[in-house]
């Protein structure tokens, strides 16, 4: 379209603007006449594999070696610029960015012109409504890795178009979209013309988990979610009700998934020439399982804040429900006292204090102890946050550790009974089928529970962070 006038207004009117080419900004057309005008852009751009969305661009280009590469980037970028200049249209280098896809060989970024100015390069960026990193392969979580981007074909980008463009138009179908549908012959990654027009077979569920578990390293989450004393639904909560951000959201499920760029990754998957000893501690493979809770530098501080955290939500409950507190407070901003009591000696409530008893008991400082010698009751509650495979060996573990503290203190206080109850959430929020019945025993309810896995998922996330950092 060229020699429209312009006119806009906020409050009051601009003055008239002469708007010598282009498409109404807004208007219902404007993006189908943008895709008539560059669907050809493919003819001309030659070099590397080149995908139209809207009015993105994206290309993709591999070689053997750097110097092949750097030289096919050139020229694609060449190539894109004489179609746009012919085209009237305008490439802007600050609106790009250039993701390499590491090899063996680091730190080196070719200089790519475009418009006469460097392409700025970045680790990620979005294509097709995906992220895509320069050093994570996943195929289950939100990022599209190296090893699926080299795999795509113009069939899969067609097939992801598909779904995500051809349902809308579908929907509308016009005499307009018909005409449009019509022309666009076998130009760009949509080519209308020759798409049938039929439901897209989607891949089942099942199919998709298969695939899935099939994965020897990414599929170990799924394998540890379906084991047989696993809470399956109860593990996996935190993703429909946490409200914790998309991008964290993404990147816990890396973690999961383990395709995070650790040392070890970096030297055993990903077959870099790096150590693969861990950056803080020295001694250990640095995998994501280290990072996570197998670091004995990140144990005293960083792994006991997120212990504390998941801790802090019980003795809360504890306190409020035996009304020695109000409300109850965020657990990352609440610092619970050694000690707090209500009657005369009736109701104890003790954080992380150590218990004095008649006999030497070797484990003496659980982390909550609650008392009610009116009630004559009491309970001895711990918790951990281990890595998903120790999740079943810990619960056992913390009630056998605690046996002879439950009946000494039995006997000191003459309670009528005492309960050891541990409770266990691991470092990527895996509950076994017995959480639900925390509620039985302690005045928690399911909103308490979320939180504790909250705090668990978003501690390790943090820790994982921090400690790469990424
Ligand atoms: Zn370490």
């Amino acid at each position: 379209m060229t020699q429209r006038v312009g006119k806009w207004e906020r409050t009051v009117y601009s003055s008239e603007v002469s708007v010598v080419r282009g498409t109404p900004q807004g208007g219902v057309l404007s993006p189908s006449l943008l895709v008539g005008g560059v669907c050809d852009m493919l003819l001309y751009v030659l070099i590397g594999f080149t995908v139209n969305y809207a009015d993105d661009t994206s290309s993709l280009i591999s070689a053997a070696d750097y110097e092949q590469l750097y030289q096919n980037a050139r020229l694609s970028a060449d190539m894109l610029q004489h179609f746009c200049e012919a085209n009237f249209l305008v490439l802007n280098a600050s609106k790009s960015v250039l993701v390499q896809f590491r090899g063996r060989k680091q730190n080196e970024y070719p200089q790519i012109n475009l418009a006469g100015q460097i392409i700025p390069c970045a680790e990620q960026a979005k294509f097709l409504g995906l992220h895509v990193r320069q050093d994570i392969a996943s195929g289950m979580t939100k990022y599209l890795g190296m090893q699926q981007l080299l795999q795509i074909n113009s069939n899969d980008v067609r097939k992801l178009v598909e779904k995500k463009v051809l349902a809308r138009v579908r929907k509308n179908r016009s005499e307009f979209v018909e005409v449009i549908q019509e022309k666009n012959l076998a130009f760009g990654a949509l080519d209308l013309a020759s798409v049938d027009l039929v439901e897209f077979p989607l891949m089942s569920l099942e199919d998709r988990k298969q695939e899935w578990r099939g994965k020897e390293l990414h599929g170990r989450f799924l394998r540890v979610l379906e084991s047989q004393n696993v809470d399956k639904e109860w593990s996996t909560e935190w993703l429909r009700t946490s409200g914790i951000f998309g991008e964290t959201e993404g990147f816990i499920l890396s973690i999961q998934d383990e395709v995070i760029s650790t040392r070890g990754y970096q030297r055993h998957v990903m077959h870099q020439d790096v150590s693969d000893r861990c950056r803080l501690c020295r001694v250990q493979n640095e995998s994501i399982q280290h990072v996570c809770g197998g670091c004995s530098v990140l144990a005293p501080r960083e792994y006991l804040e997120r212990h504390n955290n998941v801790a802090k939500v019980v003795h809360q409950a504890l306190a409020k429900n035996l009304k020695l507190q109000e409300e109850e407070q965020p657990y990352y901003r609440c610092k619970p006292p050694q000690v707090m009591e209500a009657g005369a000696g009736g109701v104890r409530l003790l954080w992380d204090s150590e218990m004095v008893t008649d006999r030497a008991v070797e484990a003496n400082r659980p982390d909550i102890v609650f008392i009610d010698q009116r009630k004559k009751e009491g309970l001895i509650i711990d918790i951990a946050v281990p890595l998903d495979a120790n999740v079943e060996r810990t619960v056992v573990e913390k009630k056998r550790k605690y046996q002879p503290l439950a009946v000494d203190l039995k006997e000191i206080y003459n309670l009528r009974k005492i309960s050891v109850v541990p409770v266990v959430i691991s470092t990527n929020g895996v509950v076994l089928k017995e959480w639900k019945k925390l509620m039985e025993t302690l005045p928690l309810t399911t909103n308490h529970l979320k939180l504790m896995q909250k705090a668990a998922v978003l501690g390790t996330a943090n820790i994982v962070r921090k400690t790469l950092a990424l």
